[in-house]
């Protein structure tokens, strides 16, 4: 049995007096798995805030020509709810936000998201164990439970080059990309070289009439073995699910070596690591005549210090004849274009920012959290380590399970992550009930043994032992620790989460 959402008519500045069973912020697969995760547990009175004007996440905010999952399709989803008409091996980024949509219906939760709700704090209220949320208009929400789901990749960078406001032409961020803006015929200049430009590069080049790729950090790439799903194929998997679902094995147990072997025991199998880099070089050399601009693809880090990527199209587009692969560093931005540091100029009409994402400044957490006794999650987090018990709890923070912590990416697909996050919500919410506690911590004992543990496990993978020092890798905090992935098999993250020794919270009434 479960009903719909009453949403109570918000006023400025006062208290909605109804106490939600939980507060999602975040409405792309990781809320939406949260909330799937709460109604197991018969907590169906969740609301979920979102920022944007819609679901999907990143699958919705990204946009860019050329989007596209870098995961197998049948491993990038919900193994509860598969969906056999993916296009292809690597589905577009259109499928992944229709996918979204698809299980939203399917699990009624368009109707508990709120949507264009940007919020600036949430504090737990000790008296009453509630979370009281704050929205940016002033319109508080309640819940007993809070459970954000904000991305790691969900805040814009903007690149700090002076002069970047004074561009009188168009300016792109690829992740809030204008498709009314029409790059036919265009100069049109791209900062970044990360994963979104390794697909978005051989998209405008197709239109543009000049392209100039201003390149800091090289990167590594790969071939992309994709192509369409056949329709017996598709048909199949409709038929006989089991079909799919050995298809998804076979691509988890394919991510999950590459995790194992080539990030996180560098130390015991550098060779299968430095066997993916000789591959890219491989592709690069079939691809790409010039030693010149060989040199200049070629990175000087090591495999997976930074997140590689997959493309057939990108070494390609830089022997085309209008377009430039530029590696001196720019210097500054100003009304028609781009300045380089030897004095260079190229002019432009349109520049596309694809310069990622802040995870550590602007990120973790993406909100004000305060918790018990005022204390401050991101103050916590910057002056005591970043830190989460199972990459999910932190003490000082009841009643709280925040999905995209420090440690909490798990494996190479998200689903991954958000899947085991879904069964240690769903352990420790049975317990919960059983015992007919209201509220929940994870102890101090337990965190520190947790971060004891990924810090010591850390120091065998590729961010340890590879030489990752000019790979600028945003696995990598400020104080330059990789914090970000969670340095066990995703096999040991789901074994935790159905396991994990319930004394580690204090459970109280
Ligand atoms: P990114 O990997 O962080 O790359 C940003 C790029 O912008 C880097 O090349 C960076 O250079 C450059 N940059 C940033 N600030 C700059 C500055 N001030 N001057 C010059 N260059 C600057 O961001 P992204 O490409 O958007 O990708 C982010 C992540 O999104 C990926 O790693 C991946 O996890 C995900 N993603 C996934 C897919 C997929 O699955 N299909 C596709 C796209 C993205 P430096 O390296 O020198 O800092």
């Amino acid at each position: 049995m479960h009903h719909v959402t009453q949403t109570t008519p918000r006023h400025l500045g006062t208290p909605e007096p109804h106490v939600h069973d939980a507060v999602i912020v975040g409405a792309g697969f990781g809320g939406m798995g949260a909330a799937i995760a709460l109604r197991e547990r018969g907590r169906h009175d969740v609301v979920i805030l979102e920022r944007e004007d819609d679901l999907g996440g990143t699958w919705h905010v990204n946009r860019y020509p050329g989007i596209a999952v870098d995961i197998p399709s049948s491993t990038y989803s919900y193994s509860f709810a598969p969906n056999p008409s993916w296009s292809r091996l690597y589905a577009p980024g259109a499928e992944l936000k229709a996918y979204a949509d698809h299980v939203a219906a399917l699990y009624e939760l368009r109707p508990r998201m709120r949507f264009g709700v940007s919020v600036e704090r949430a504090e737990w209220d000790a008296a009453d164990g509630v979370w009281v949320v704050t929205q940016s208009d002033g319109a508080t929400v309640r819940g007993r439970l809070l459970l954000t789901a904000t991305g790691f990749l969900s805040q814009p960078k903007l690149p700090d080059i002076p002069g970047v406001e004074t561009f009188a032409g168009k300016v792109i961020h690829t992740a809030a990309w204008d498709a009314e803006h029409d790059l036919t015929g265009e100069d049109v200049a791209v900062i970044g070289t990360g994963a979104t430009a390794v697909q978005l590069v051989p998209e405008v080049a197709r239109v543009a009439r000049h392209l100039t790729v201003y390149q800091r950090t090289a990167i590594w790439v790969t071939p992309k073995l994709d192509g369409p799903v056949p329709r017996a194929v598709q048909r199949l998997f409709a038929a006989v699910p089991l079909t799919q679902r050995l298809a998804r094995g076979v691509g988890s147990a394919v991510l999950e070596a590459i995790m194992v072997t080539g990030v996180l025991h560098y130390a015991r199998f550098s060779s299968f690591n430095r066997a993916a880099a000789a591959t890219a070089t491989r592709h690069l050399h079939r691809q790409v005549a010039d030693p010149e601009l060989r040199r200049k693809l070629t990175p000087d880090y090591s495999f997976g210090c930074k997140r590689p990527t997959f493309s057939n199209t990108y070494f390609p587009t830089f022997t085309q004849p209008h377009v430039d692969l530029e590696t001196t560093s720019i210097a500054r931005i100003d009304e028609h274009g781009i300045v380089t540091t030897d004095g260079r100029r190229r002019d432009v009409d349109t520049l596309v920012l694809a310069t990622g994402f802040d995870l550590w400044d602007a990120n973790f957490p993406a909100f004000t959290i305060v918790g018990r006794d005022g204390k401050d999650l991101g103050a916590f987090w910057r002056s005591e380590r970043f830190q989460a018990y199972e990459g999910l709890s932190v003490p000082g923070f009841p009643n709280f399970f925040s999905l995209n912590s420090p440690w909490s990416y798990s494996g190479l697909s998200y689903f991954t992550t958000i899947e085991s996050q879904m069964k240690h919500i769903d352990r420790l919410l049975t317990e919960v009930d059983r015992r007919g506690a209201t509220r929940f911590e994870v102890t101090e004992e337990a965190n520190a043994r947790f971060l004891a543990r990924v810090r010591h496990q850390v120091g065998s993978s590729v961010f340890a032992h590879g030489s990752c020092g000019t790979s600028r890798s945003y696995y990598f905090n400020q104080h330059g620790e990789a914090t970000l992935l969670r340095p066990t098999s995703t096999l040991n993250a789901f074994r935790e989460a159905g396991r994990f020794p319930l004394s580690d919270y204090t459970l109280a009434s």
